[in-house]
C-alpha cells in the first residue's frame, strides 16, 4: 500500500483541521482501509474561547459522515477537557456518554460525535487515525490472531483484544497504553475489528496507517495469503424470474421493499461454490460494525423460511443477556450466496445494496486470506449481537430519518432520454425509487453509465 499524501494537494487544505479533512479523504477513498461510514478520524486544537481563554479542543469525525467526502463541518468540536474528566468515571452508560459529549461541544449544530470520541480523546497525540484495514482484520481473524499480530508489529503497536466500542473500551485502551507503549509505538490494534496510527502531524499519522497496513499485507504476502485467487467453479445462470421471486420474498420478510443487487462474477461465484462454505460464511462480518448492513450471516441458497427460523433463534438465544429489552429487528438476509447466480445485495435503495455488495466483496478477501492462515476466525455470535442491537448503532442507520415514499421500488421509464419521459425519471429519483430507464438513442445509454443510479444493462438500447 503507497501513501498518496501529494503537496500540491496538500496545499489547498488549510490548517491543521484543514490537513485532519485532507488525510481523512485519503484514508476514506481506499476502500481496503475503510468502508462506507467505517472508521474515524480526530485532531486536538488548541484555541481561544469567545473570553479568549486557551483551551484544546478535540474534532473528531461526527456519526453519520465518511471519510471520503469529509468536510470540516463534519467533524464535531468537543471541548477535551471534558472528555478526559469523563474518562476518569468509574462508569458511564452508553445514552449519558453521547449526551456528556454532544452538551459539550462548541457549535450547536455540529453532528453528534463518533462513539469512540474518548478513545481518541484519551490518546496523547495530537492527530489519530483508524481503519477496518481489510489486511490487518485478515490476520487478526485467525484461530491465532494474536499471535500473529504481535508477530507483525512487535513493539510498534499496543494490542488489544475485543471490547464492544465505547466507554469501557476508551479506558481500557488508556490503560494497556501506558502499559505496553514504548517510545516505538505508532498505533494500536484492536483485535478483530481494526486499527489505529497516531502523529504528531497529518501526514505522519496517516503515512504510519499505511506503514502499518504495508506490515500486515507483507506478512499475508510472505505466507502465501495475499493473492487471493478464485477457486475453480462452474459458471453461472441467472434466473431473473428467480431473482425477482426472491426480491419479493426478502421484502415481504423485511416488511417493505428492498432493492436486489446481483453479481455473478468469478469471485463470487468462485466463493459461493466453497466447499468449505457453510463454515467459512456462516461465522459472522470481518468487523462487527459491518453487521448494520450485512447481517451476522449471509443466506446460503434461497431458503428464506429457514433464515427467518434461524434468524429468530439468533436473536432468542442472546437478546434475554443484554442490558435492556431489545425488539428483533426485521429477519430478512442481507446477503445471499448462492451457487449458480454467486451473490446478491439487499438494501432499502440502490446505494445501500450496492454498499452491501461492495462490503461482503471485501469479507470474501478477508476470509479467504484468513482461511491461508490456518483458518478464519470471526468473533462469537454475542459479540455481534451486541452490535446489530447496539442503540449506538441503530442510531446511525435511522440517521437517514424517514425513508422517502417510493424506497425499495423500482420504476421503469420509457422514453426516458428527454422530455416527459425525463422529467419522470427525475421525479422518481427524488422519491427515492431505482428508476430504469429506457430509450433508443445511444447518447441516453452513455449518460446513464456515468449514472451510479442506473447503469444501463444490454436492454437499455432498442
Ligand atoms: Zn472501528
Amino acid at each position: 500500500m503507497r501513501s498518496l499524501w501529494n503537496d500540491e494537494e496538500a496545499k489547498q487544505f488549510q490548517g491543521d483541521l484543514g490537513l485532519r479533512v485532507y488525510t481523512s479523504r485519503l484514508l476514506g477513498g481506499d476502500k481496503s482501509l475503510v468502508l462506507h461510514g467505517g472508521g474515524n478520524t480526530s485532531v486536538k486544537i488548541r484555541e481561544k474561547n469567545l473570553f479568549g481563554e486557551e483551551e484544546t479542543v478535540l474534532y473528531v469525525k461526527g456519526s453519520g459522515w465518511d471519510l471520503e467526502t469529509i468536510e470540516p463541518q463534519g467533524f464535531s468540536p468537543v471541548r477535551l477537557a471534558h472528555v478526559l474528566r469523563l474518562a476518569e468515571l468509574p462508569e458511564l452508560s452508553d445514552p449519558e456518554m453521547v449526551n456528556q459529549l454532544v452538551t459539550h461541544m462548541l457549535k450547536a449544530s455540529a453532528p453528534a460525535p463518533s462513539i469512540e470520541t474518548i478513545l481518541h480523546g484519551l490518546m496523547p497525540q495530537k492527530f489519530v487515525d483508524h481503519t477496518h484495514a481489510d489486511a490487518v482484520l485478515s490476520v487478526s481473524n485467525t484461530r491465532d490472531g494474536e499471535k500473529r499480530i504481535r508477530e507483525v508489529y512487535g513493539r510498534r503497536c499496543v494490542i488489544i483484544p475485543y471490547l464492544i466500542p465505547g466507554f469501557d473500551l476508551a479506558q481500557y485502551c488508556a490503560r494497556e497504553f501506558k502499559r505496553q507503549g514504548t517510545p516505538d509505538t505508532i498505533g494500536m490494534v484492536l483485535l478483530n475489528h481494526g486499527i489505529f496510527s497516531f502523529g504528531d502531524t497529518a501526514r505522519e499519522a496517516y503515512e504510519r496507517m499505511i506503514e502499518l497496513v504495508t506490515l500486515a499485507e507483507n506478512y499475508l504476502d510472505s505466507k502465501d495469503a495475499w493473492m487471493v485467487v478464485p477457486n475453480r467453479f462452474t459458471p453461472g445462470r441467472v434466473d431473473v424470474n428467480a431473482q425477482a421471486n426472491l426480491r419479493r420474498k426478502l421484502s415481504d420478510t423485511a416488511g417493505t421493499p428492498l432493492i436486489l443487487k446481483t453479481v455473478t462474477n468469478d469471485r463470487t461465484l468462485s466463493f459461493a461454490q466453497h466447499t468449505d462454505l457453510g463454515r467459512i460464511s456462516q461465522q459472522g462480518p470481518a468487523t462487527p460494525d459491518h453487521v448494520i448492513r450485512t447481517k451476522r450471516t449471509p443466506m446460503i441458497g434461497t431458503d428464506v423460511a429457514r433464515y427467518i427460523e434461524e434468524y429468530k433463534a439468533y436473536f432468542g438465544k442472546h437478546a434475554p443477556q443484554a442490558k435492556e429489552p431489545k425488539t428483533i429487528l426485521d429477519p430478512a438476509p442481507r446477503v445471499v450466496l448462492d451457487p449458480t447466480f454467486g451473490l446478491a445485495a439487499a438494501g432499502r435503495t440502490a446505494k445501500d445494496a450496492a454498499v452491501v455488495a461492495e462490503i461482503y466483496d471485501h469479507t470474501i478477501d478477508v476470509i479467504l486470506r484468513s482461511e491461508e492462515l490456518g483458518g478464519f476466525r470471526a468473533l462469537p455470535a454475542k459479540d455481534i449481537f451486541d452490535v446489530e442491537y447496539w442503540d449506538l448503532e441503530q442510531a446511525k442507520l435511522k440517521k437517514g430519518g424517514k425513508p422517502p415514499a417510493f424506497a425499495g421500488e423500482i420504476a421503469l421509464v420509457t422514453g426516458a432520454a428527454s422530455g416527459i419521459g425525463k422529467a419522470a425519471v427525475a421525479a422518481f429519483l427524488a422519491r427515492g425509487a431505482a428508476v430504469v430507464g429506457l430509450d433508443r438513442t445511444r447518447a441516453f445509454s452513455r449518460q446513464a453509465a456515468r449514472s451510479p443510479i442506473c447503469p444501463p444493462t444490454s436492454g437499455a438500447r432498442r
